[in-house]
C-alpha cells in the first residue's frame, strides 16, 4: 500500500499545499489544495474520497476535482464523510451557488458524484483496504481514518484535532500501528489559540501520546506556514523518544 502526501500544510504558499492524502491510486483522504497538482490521468483514477471534516482546507479543491474529471469517468466518485459533513458539503458548497450540485450531474440517475454518510467507528473495505473512521475532537465534528493494507497493517491518520479519548481508545485497539500522521497545528507558545482552533501543540500531543500503547512512525502535519521551525523545535523538546518526522507534499510512504 502506497501512501502519498499530497499536502499537509496548515496554510498556503509555495511548496505548501493543505491536507490530501492519496492512498494506491483510488482512495483520497481529505481533498485539500494537495490534490491539485495531480495530473488529470491520476485524478481519473480516484474512485474513493473519505473527507474528516467540513473545513476549507480539507475540502477546497473537491469541487474543482470532480469538475475536472467529468467528462473522464464513467462511474461515480464516492465521497464518505460524517453526516455533519455531507450536510456541509451539500449546503455551503455544491448548492448552485457557490458550485453546481455534482451529485445530480449530468443527471440525478446517473450523478459524477455520490454522497455517502460515514459514521463514527465504522468501516468501508475498498478492495484490500479497510478504511474505518474514528471520532476526533475539532471546532466541527470531525474525524481521523484508519486505513489497513491486505496484511492487517495500518496507517493512522488523525485530521484536525485537539487533546482527546477517542482516538486514541480506538488505535490502542489495533493489533499493530505502523505510521501515524498526526496535526501539531500551533507551537507552545500559541498555547491559548490552539485551545480556540481546537488543534494540537507539540507539548499537548506529546500529552496524549502517553495514551497510545504502540510506537509508530510519526508523521506530523498541519504546521501553519511561518511557524514551522518553532513547532519543529518544540516537537523536538517534547517527543524525544519517538520516531518524528515533519511530513511535506510530495513526501510517501509504503506499507
Ligand atoms: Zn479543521
Ligand atoms: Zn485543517
Amino acid at each position: 500500500m502506497w501512501i502519498s502526501i499530497l499536502g499537509c500544510s496548515g496554510g498556503i504558499g509555495p511548496g505548501n499545499r493543505t491536507t490530501s492524502i492519496l492512498i494506491d491510486d483510488d482512495i483520497l483522504l481529505d481533498a485539500g489544495s494537495g490534490v491539485g497538482d495531480l495530473e488529470l490521468q491520476q485524478m481519473s483514477k480516484i474512485r474513493h474520497i473519505f473527507i474528516s471534516h467540513s473545513h476549507l482546507d480539507h475540502i477546497a479543491f473537491l469541487p474543482f476535482l470532480v469538475d475536472s474529471i467529468f467528462s473522464q469517468i464513467k462511474t461515480p466518485i464516492q465521497v464518505y464523510g460524517l453526516p455533519e459533513t455531507i450536510k456541509a458539503l451539500k449546503d455551503h458548497i455544491f448548492n448552485w451557488t457557490i458550485w453546481p450540485d455534482f451529485s445530480e450531474l449530468p443527471s440525478k440517475e446517473k450523478p459524477v458524484m455520490q454522497f455517502n454518510e460515514m459514521l463514527p467507528h465504522t468501516s468501508i473495505q475498498i478492495g484490500e483496504r479497510k478504511i474505518t473512521s474514528i471520532p476526533v475532537e475539532h471546532v466541527v465534528p470531525g474525524v481521523g481514518f484508519c486505513v489497513q493494507n491486505e496484511e492487517g497493517k495500518n496507517f493512522a491518520f488523525s485530521g484536525d484535532t485537539a487533546t482527546n479519548d477517542s482516538l486514541w481508545q480506538a488505535l490502542n485497539k489495533l493489533s499493530s500501528l505502523d505510521a501515524l500522521m498526526i496535526e501539531s497545528g500551533y507551537p507552545d507558545s500559541m498555547e491559548d489559540l490552539s485551545k480556540l482552533a481546537l488543534h494540537y501543540t507539540p507539548a499537548r500531543l506529546a500529552d496524549d501520546l502517553k495514551k497510545l500503547k504502540h510506537t509508530p512512525h510519526l508523521l506530523i502535519s498541519h504546521l501553519k506556514p511561518g511557524l514551522e521551525t518553532e513547532i519543529a523545535e518544540g516537537l523536538h523538546n517534547h517527543l524525544k523518544e519517538y520516531d518524528v518526522t515533519c511530513i511535506k507534499s510530495g513526501d510517501s510512504i509504503q506499507l
